[in-house]
């Protein structure tokens, strides 16, 4: 008896095992104290004279100082590139050119392990999805865009497609290293030469990539790395230069660049904002359905342009779905990125924080149920808990704004025309999950949703070969898969 008392006694200490952290060794990425400028194959000091910090959100630790590039660096940027498009990069046999590609996609591979922790060190994303998303994403964007560099007329029979010339690439902050690959890949590709502008908080995986460009011996000029902010974007913006203009980021700061190139022959492609629907049907699998809507909205803490942030979910399941929903909340791990273990991760930055809790506030003063489960945060860096709200009305600024952090909206609809009018009652059109057993629902849907992807029973879930690419005011152009070459070609 006193046995079998013991044992029972022992079962609540087995549930408060103190949690043993798995941490990702950071000693594999060595980051400089400073870094200049890549031009024309070689580290420069700014002609500015000035430099910014790069923090890491998940401790405020500074990491390393980066040049802030002003006109005069954008200029001799978009020069190299026009002297290294001119000097044979355009005219170098397409096969050369892919054996290129090939040998930075093995060397992202090679050195997959640094990026990695480099990524989740300068952004606070976890280990886990820098390590199995980023990273692998990345490496497949130069594989696959490798192999079309000697394929391109096969892409486009009976026509004559060629290089456009310098491209300038402005990219944002949330996946540096793979919106770079997403950029930089299809570009050289095609041929161009290029100038890219990493995001001001998560400049470090762009300026190792400028270290692979010399690794893999890369012509110099080909790519040229000028890091800065916004008034460095809008230096390349305005350069007279630039044949192409590629942006990723903010719909707000995608207008400003639209009226900029409007009457100027600069290509433009911009991939913008989203305030996806998730939607799911009282048929959906529901355990499956609840993870689809966890990696739709909390993966890489909703700081994701394609984030499932407003959930529709069919009257008849609210209640189940609610429940398991926040029962899978509850298990969130939230805290060191670098812990392998973590699910969510540090909010980019201060701005960024506070702009998610701007907006959580707005949804409770205008009337909305906010839900969080217990959750310790720590004490330093910056940090937002896994958070949904019910009783939300399609006229909240929660249900219409983008929030870009880890917040869900949920919303209720009874019929499959009612899930249409509210998934595409949204300045946006960028994404859309839609959770059925019905396969004839499903088409029955992509047909009516305004958006430029739609996944079926999963989220999330990106390829190289397949497009990525917004309607209405998430943008136009296509990245990835053969669409994403002809935004880089011409064809006169
Ligand atoms: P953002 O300002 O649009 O930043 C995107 C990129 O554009 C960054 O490299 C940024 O540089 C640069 N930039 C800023 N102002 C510019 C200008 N006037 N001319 C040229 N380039 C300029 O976006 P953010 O401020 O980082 O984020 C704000 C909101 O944008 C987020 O809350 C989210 O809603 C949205 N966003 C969307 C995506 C997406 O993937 N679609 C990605 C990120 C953010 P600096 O970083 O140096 O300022
Ligand atoms: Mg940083």
């Amino acid at each position: 008896m006193a046995q079998v008392e013991k044992r029972t006694a022992s079962v609540p200490a087995l549930l408060e095992w103190e949690y043993a952290p798995a941490p990702e060794a950071r000693d594999i990425v060595q980051i400089r104290e400073r870094y200049g400028l890549f031009v024309g194959g070689e580290e420069v000091e700014p002609r500015s004279g000035e430099w910014f910090e790069s923090i890491s959100p998940s401790t405020e630790e500074i990491l390393f100082e980066a040049a802030l590039a002003g006109a005069e660096d954008v200029d001799l940027a978009v020069s190299a590139a026009r002297g290294a498009f001119d000097n044979g990069w355009a005219k170098l046999a397409p096969a050369e050119r892919a054996k290129y590609l090939y040998r930075i996609a093995r060397i992202i591979q090679e050195r997959s392990r640094e990026l990695a922790v480099a990524e989740s060190l300068d952004g606070g994303k976890p280990i886990r999805e820098s390590r199995d998303v980023d990273l692998p994403l990345a490496a497949a964007h130069f594989f696959y865009y490798a192999g079309w560099a000697d394929k391109l007329e096969y892409a486009y029979p009976n026509r004559t497609p060629r290089p456009l010339g310098v491209a300038a690439q402005i990219i944002p902050w949330n996946f540096p290293l793979l919106m770079l690959s997403w950029k930089i890949a299809p570009a050289l590709a095609c041929g161009n030469t290029v100038v890219l502008k990493p995001a001001e908080t998560t400049p470090l995986t762009a300026l190792l990539f400028a270290d692979i460009c010399r690794q893999a011996e890369l012509p110099p000029g080909v790519v040229n790395i000028v890091t800065g902010d916004g008034t460095t974007g809008g230096h390349l913006v305005r350069h007279g230069g630039i044949d192409k203009l590629a942006f990723t980021g903010s719909t707000e700061v995608g207008k400003l660049i639209m009226r900029e190139l409007a009457g100027r022959d600069v290509r433009l492609t911009l991939e913008l904002g989203g305030k996806a629907a998730n939607i799911v049907f009282d048929d959906a699998a529901l355990d499956q359905a609840v993870e689809g809507i966890v990696n739709g909205i909390y993966f890489n803490q909703g700081h994701v342009c394609c984030a499932g942030s407003r959930l529709l979910v069919q009257e008849s399941i609210y209640e189940p779905l609610l429940e398991k929903l926040k029962r899978r909340l509850s298990t969130l791990r939230v805290g060191d990125p670098l812990d392998k273990n973590t699910d969510v991760g540090a909010i980019n930055s201060k701005a960024q924080l506070d702009r998610i809790t701007e907006l959580v506030a707005s949804g409770e003063a205008e009337g909305a149920e906010m839900y969080q489960p217990d959750c310790r945060l720590p004490e330093r860096g910056y940090w937002f808990v896994p958070t949904l709200f019910t009783n939300v009305a399609q006229s909240h600024r929660i249900a219409q704004e983008e929030i870009f952090g880890p917040v869900l909206s949920v919303l209720t609809f009874r019929t499959p025309e009612e899930a249409v009018e509210k998934a595409n009652n949204t300045p946006y059109g960028l994404s859309a999950g839609v959770w059925t057993e019905k396969g004839s629902r499903i088409l029955w849907m992509v047909e009516r949703l305004r958006a430029g992807v739609v996944w079926a029973n999963t989220f999330n879930r990106f390829d190289p070969t397949s497009p990525f690419g917004g309607y209405k005011e998430s943008g136009f152009g296509r990245e990835g898969g053969r669409h994403g070459l002809a935004p880089y070609l011409r064809f006169e």
